[in-house]
């Protein structure tokens, strides 16, 4: 409520000289605006300015008060949220379809059997490949008993098999979280690429189930991971070749 003439002009010493600040606002006084001013002066008496010492810089995006550039990047994600994920889906190495399917599944976006019932969309009753729970993204990806053997022989490939998911494994992002910061850095990209992979197989195989007629088979889909290996290995994707020498198909 002080006109900006004013405020643009006047310094902090001026202001503080004998509560002249009080003198410089302007227009109608509220309730409101008359309590704010009561706390403010409050909290004013408590403010001296000490003659003769010169006026510093504070940067108050830092505890130290010094600036620096990291603070001042920082300080632009302040309020933004994280999205955990990202980092594993998009900094692999991975075609884009498959990336893009894994970021719908993070987003629990995929037209799965508990999403078109909620639409009332005719969808299977049980999951076609186990057929014994309902169809949801996580049971798919992650509590499925043919999906938990296939994660088992595709992990076991490059002696991973213990990191296959077990029944309590519900949640397929916090089970591949997990899992990716269990082992170390230098496997972690090539764990990454090999879980997308996975996921991408195993999708690619229900589907054939509900649309084209197929029978679950745990082999085929373990050919069609082992034929996917390969040619992402041979397109320069780094990580994967554990897996493919390990193949004892190839
Ligand atoms: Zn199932």
């Amino acid at each position: 409520m002080v006109p900006k003439r004013i405020a643009n002009k006047r310094t902090v010493a001026e202001a503080l000289d004998n509560f002249r600040w009080t003198r410089d606002i302007h227009g109608e006084a509220t309730p409101a605006m008359i309590g704010q001013v009561l706390q403010l002066c409050n909290i004013m008496l408590d403010i001296h300015l000490q003659l003769g010492v010169q006026d510093t810089h504070t940067w108050r995006l830092s505890p130290s008060g010094q600036y620096t550039a990291q603070s001042a990047y920082r300080a632009l994600f302040q309020g933004s949220t994280s999205f955990d994920p990202w980092e594993r889906i998009w900094r692999s190495w991975a075609p884009g379809k498959c990336r893009f399917f894994l970021w719908l599944v993070a987003h629990n976006r995929c037209w799965m059997a508990d999403r078109l019932a909620r639409r009332n969309m005719p969808h299977p009753n049980l999951c076609p490949l186990c057929d014994q729970e309902e169809e949801t993204i996580n049971h798919l990806l992650s509590s499925c008993v043919f999906t938990r053997q296939f994660w088992f022989y595709l992990l076991q490939r490059i002696g991973l098999g213990s990191l296959a998911p077990q029944p309590s494994n519900d949640n397929f992002e916090q089970w591949w979280w997990n899992i990716s910061s269990s082992v170390g850095t230098s496997q972690e990209s090539g764990l990454n690429s090999l879980i997308i992979l996975g996921a991408w197989v195993i999708w690619r195989h229900r589907n054939d189930c509900v649309f084209n007629g197929a029978s679950p088979s745990l082999p085929t889909a373990l050919l069609m991971a082992g034929d996917e290996a390969r040619l992402w290995s041979m397109a320069g994707a780094k990580g994967l070749s554990l897996v493919t020498r390990h193949d004892p198909t190839g």
